[in-house]
């Protein structure tokens, strides 16, 4: 229960890496505001919370790409635990591929708003308590493709390269003040959103699924899908006390593929 008496903040909680994000700090002690903008997802989350765990949860509804939305967010969650959130993951994401000449305006900008602006957004409404503790963590939820970009990816790697120059950035801004910034960049990881991609692939080139998932798996030197499990468990070592000294880093959770 290193967590206990601390409040995270878990956006994209409904499902996939966020979800196993906010057990882990729950199960570690932590109450957890469970934020996405399909309500029902983030609702189921936050009850399995309360029943598996010791913790407190609190569903939210939240779009981070909407400044106002996530001020909501933020009032409604320290409202009702009465204290600051001290532990921030910013993972809510999407990931739409298309090739470079077919990425249209709304493609470019859907990626930038959520993955970027969004993690912006709620980092910078996070900061003033977090400094008034003297205490704060932030995990960003970036990608592989924030370090390397790929083809068909331009928008989501563009936007995951900017999550990585808000860390560091802010990390050293903070560094003296009790707060962490870092960032997570897991490879594919089995989850809905790589499904989806696996399905999209197949309705744009006819390969069958189970083909471009061996594909993918060959991505890793591992040869294989890294589990949300692995991802949580880095996520609280960085929410952690023990995890103090690591700061506005990257770090690849891909089986050794991107440095
Ligand atoms: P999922 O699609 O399974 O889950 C994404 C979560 O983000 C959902 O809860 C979704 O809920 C939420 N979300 C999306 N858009 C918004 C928004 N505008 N406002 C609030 N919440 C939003 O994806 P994963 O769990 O796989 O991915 C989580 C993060 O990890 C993402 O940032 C992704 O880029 C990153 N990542 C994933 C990898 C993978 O292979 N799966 C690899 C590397 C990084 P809702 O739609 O209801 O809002």
């Amino acid at each position: 229960m290193r967590l206990k008496n601390k409040l995270a903040l878990v956006t994209g909680g409904g499902r996939g890496i966020g979800r196993a994000i906010a057990l882990a700090l729950a199960n570690d002690g932590a109450s957890v505001g469970v934020a996405a903008r399909t309500l029902h997802q983030v609702e189921q989350v936050a009850d399995e919370i309360k029943r598996e765990t010791q913790s407190e949860s609190l569903a939210l509804a939240c779009d981070v790409s909407d400044p106002e939305s996530v001020l909501r967010m933020f009032a409604d969650v320290t409202g009702k635990f009465g204290i600051g959130v001290s532990i921030l993951v910013n993972n809510a994401g999407i990931a739409e591929s298309a090739p470079l000449i077919k990425t249209d305006d709304d493609l470019w900008l859907r990626h930038l708003t959520i993955n970027l602006n969004g993690t912006f957004y709620c980092t910078r409404a996070a900061l003033p308590a977090m400094l008034e503790e003297g205490w704060g963590r932030i995990i960003n939820i970036a990608s592989i493709a924030g370090k390397a970009g790929a083809p068909y990816i331009a928008a989501y790697a563009a936007s995951k390269h900017g999550v990585l120059g808000l860390t560091s950035s802010a990390a050293l801004e903070v560094a003296a003040k009790g707060i962490t910034v870092n960032a997570i960049c897991p490879g594919y990881v089995d989850t809905e959103m790589t499904s989806r991609a696996l399905e999209h692939i197949k309705a744009k080139t006819g390969r069958p699924t189970a083909e471009t998932l061996e594909a993918i798996k060959n991505i890793s030197a591992q040869k294989r899908l890294i589990t949300v499990e692995e991802v949580a468990a880095l996520a609280l070592l960085l929410a952690s006390d023990e995890g103090r000294g690591i700061n506005g880093q990257a770090i690849s959770i891909d089986g050794g593929t991107v440095r």
